[in-house]
C-alpha cells in the first residue's frame, strides 16, 4: 500500500483543514518545535486504528480534537482521511472521525466499517498503527528493550501476517459458540427421547 495524501480537520493543532500530499520518493516535514510535525504522524497512526491514548500523548481519546486556543474556540470533532493506493493501483480512502463524547467511526471508500476492518486492511498490507515502518520518538529504545514475544509481533507485522492472527481468533470464537450450540442441541434431543 502506498500512502498518497493525508487530510486533517480539527485533529490536535490542525484546527483548519490541512492537506498533506505525499509525493513519490522522500517527503520531509520541517518546522519549528511544536508546529505539529509529530501530530501528523499521530494522525496517520490514529486513522490506522491506534487506540492507545498514551501513545497519542493524551489523557483521553477526545484529546485528539482541537482543544481551543486564545483566539479559537475548541472543535467538537476531528476527522482524518488517508488516501492510499493498494497493491493493484486502486485508490482507497480510509477515514476516522471522532465526535467529542461520542467516540470514533470509520469509513473505507465512503462505507461505514468497523475498527477491525481498518486494522485488517492495514495488517494485510504489512503496515498499520503499530507497524515498524512508523518510527515515532522513543520508539527505537522501545524496540531495543522489547521482549522476544513483542519482537516476534513486530516481525509478523512487517511480514503482513498479523491479520491472520486476528482472523484465527475470530474463527476460534465462532467455533466455540458453535460447539456450545451443538452441546445444547444434544441436550435438547436427549430430553425429547
Ligand atoms: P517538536 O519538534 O518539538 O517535536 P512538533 O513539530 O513535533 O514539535 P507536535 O508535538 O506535533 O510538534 O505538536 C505539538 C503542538 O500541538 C503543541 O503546540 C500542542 O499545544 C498542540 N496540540 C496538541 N494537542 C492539541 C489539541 N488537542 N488541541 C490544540 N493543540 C494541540
Amino acid at each position: 500500500m502506498t500512502l498518497r495524501r493525508l487530510r486533517l480537520s480539527g485533529f490536535k493543532s490542525f484546527v483548519d483543514p490541512a492537506d498533506l500530499v505525499i509525493e513519490r520518493g522522500l517527503t520531509g516535514v520541517v518546522g519549528p518545535n511544536g508546529c505539529g510535525k509529530s501530530n501528523l504522524l499521530e494522525a496517520l497512526r490514529w486513522t490506522m486504528g491506534e487506540n492507545s491514548v498514551k501513545s497519542l500523548r493524551g489523557a483521553g481519546m477526545d484529546d485528539v480534537i482541537f482543544a481551543g486556543a486564545e483566539t479559537r474556540p475548541p472543535r467538537d470533532f476531528a476527522e482524518v482521511a488517508i488516501l492510499a493506493e493498494d497493491a493493484a493501483g486502486d485508490e482507497v480512502e480510509i477515514v476516522r472521525r471522532i465526535e467529542r463524547g461520542a467516540g470514533s467511526a470509520y469509513r473505507i471508500n465512503g462505507r461505514d466499517v468497523r475498527a477491525k476492518d481498518v486494522s485488517l486492511l492495514f495488517a494485510d498490507a504489512a503496515t498499520g498503527a503499530h507497524s515498524p515502518a512508523l518510527v515515532s520518538q522513543n520508539r527505537i529504545g522501545a524496540v531495543i528493550a522489547a521482549r522476544p514475544a513483542e519482537r516476534r509481533a513486530m516481525l509478523e507485522d512487517a511480514a503482513g501476517i498479523s491479520g491472520l492472527h486476528i482472523r484465527r481468533k475470530d474463527a476460534e470464537g465462532k467455533l466455540r459458540a458453535t460447539e456450545t450450540n451443538l452441546d445444547r442441541l444434544g441436550e435438547m434431543a436427549q430430553e425429547q427421547d
